[in-house]
């Protein structure tokens, strides 16, 4: 460090230029789909389902509880057709290419292709389609024109300094060709963060520098399940262990994966944690208390796997339907003697603060906070509130109860901040339109 500060400069030793390309992304299916619908727009899986099952029964999308992520070859000739159409109707005028072949693979279409936004959408009035609706469908069509888009071109720049007697690398990327990235910011894919482009350098260039500096890095924890990584992992589980042939991998399928997932949260084994505005899937103490006390055998997707296998094997009639159904029974009697004697363990009561203000749905209180347990709803109130920490208060279930079943509640000796005096106040709550709740106060008159 202190030879590199006598320098001041660092010269430019090698300068590596590599031409590369990135391949435009692939279709959408169900489960790719509700990972992308998580991330970019916050929506959990079941919400995209319901989103897309009703843009499907509008006509506006193709057939949305599929697992393939290809169209099929007899869709070839269609393809530009329907490709220009939806793009107009977001308001697309550049020129479009449209690679029909990067998309089309019979051999990967079972029951159902890819999901595509339909002609009928092009000359459909989409101003009347509620918010979630028009956001997914323009992910939809957004998807569809960028797998057909060219690839984005770039150029990776890598230098070597040396200073100090120390060698030092840099490296960043200018991007030669947008491709089909131009076509996902149109449609409202915000822009990932890049390596910032380096400035055109010589070999045997002095650069000066000010500032020469040691930085400690911390390792991070690995982070909780987000809808789209929690997802992926179910797509993921058992797959070593699940034969190749087999028609269905990792838990659950595409169309139950959503429902698994709502079914954790509404039992209270897990709950949504809003975190520096991430959802995060968190378990409960209820649902670690569960998984504690489920025989390790049910808790591994092996046993998924061994089923599907048997399952196959009833299908190519290698083995009889009944001796698999004896196998099950067996099993399942030998858990249950097993586990019998052991203490049953107490589900906790969901515990019902009141309804909400927004839908009318059952508020229930989680470790972290009060939240609608309508999925569909955003309603919630934290325990660690902000706006009740400025005014030195703590936000208790008797407030919350009160404030939900009349609107309001008395707070006493509230602090505040500009005279640090206290005074006592009703305090309002109502709902915001994005179902957020919002806080009105009005002060007690002092008596004369
Ligand atoms: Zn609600």
């Amino acid at each position: 460090m202190d030879r590199c500060m006598q320098e001041k400069q660092a010269i430019v030793e090698k300068v590596e230029e590599q031409n590369k390309t990135e391949k435009p992304p692939q279709l959408f299916d169900l489960t790719s789909l509700q990972r992308e619908a998580n991330r970019t727009l916050g929506y959990t899986a079941k919400q995209t389902l319901d989103y897309l099952q009703s843009l499907y029964e509008k006509k506006l999308v193709t057939y949305p509880r599929t697992d393939s992520r290809y169209l099929t070859g007899d869709m070839e000739e269609m393809l530009p057709g329907l490709c220009r159409s939806v793009a107009e109707k977001f308001g697309w005028k550049a020129e479009l290419i449209v690679n029909a072949d990067q998309v089309i693979n019979s051999s990967k279409v079972t029951d159902h292709h890819a999901v595509i936004p339909t002609r009928t959408m092009a000359e459909a009035n989409l101003d009347t389609l509620p918010k979630g609706e028009q956001e997914v469908l323009m992910l939809v069509t957004g998807r569809l024109l960028a797998s057909v888009a060219d690839p984005l071109k770039y150029t990776k720049t890598k230098v070597i300094l040396k200073a100090g007697g120390e060698t030092f690398t840099a490296s960043g990327r200018t991007v030669t060709d947008a491709g089909w990235r131009q076509i996902e910011q149109h449609f409202g894919k915000k822009k990932e963060k890049e390596a910032p482009a380096l400035p055109k350098l010589t070999e045997g260039t002095a650069l000066p520098f000010s500032k020469a500096e040691c930085r400690e890095g911390k390792t991070e924890p690995p982070k909780h399940y987000t809808e789209d990584s929690l997802l992926a992992e179910m797509e993921k589980a058992g797959a070593k262990e699940t034969p190749d042939e087999a028609e269905r991998k990792g838990l659950g399928t595409p169309t139950t994966r959503a429902a698994i997932i709502e079914k954790l949260v509404a039992k209270g084994f897990l709950d949504r944690v809003l975190d520096k505005k991430v959802k995060y899937l968190i378990p409960t103490a209820t649902g670690t208390a569960l998984i504690g006390a489920v025989p390790e055998i049910i808790k591994s997707p092996a046993m998924t796997a061994e089923w599907e296998q048997k399952l196959l094997q009833v299908e190519e009639k290698e083995l009889q339907p009944e001796e698999f159904m004896r196998e099950i029974a067996a099993m399942v009697r030998g858990i249950v003697q097993e586990n019998g004697q052991k203490e049953t363990i107490r589900m906790s009561e969901r515990k019902i603060t009141g309804k909400c203000p927004v839908c009318g749905t059952e508020v229930i209180e989680s470790q972290k906070e009060w939240f609608c347990s309508n999925a569909g709803c955003r309603f919630g109130l934290w325990k660690n509130n902000a706006y009740f920490k400025k005014i030195g208060q703590e936000l208790t279930e008797p407030m919350v109860r009160e404030l939900l079943s009349e609107g309001h509640t008395f707070l006493k000796d509230c602090l505040s901040q500009r005279t640090g005096k206290r005074y006592n106040a009703t305090l309002y709550m109502t709902a915001d339109e994005q179902q957020r709740p919002s806080f009105r106060m009005e002060f007690e008159k002092r008596n004369p």
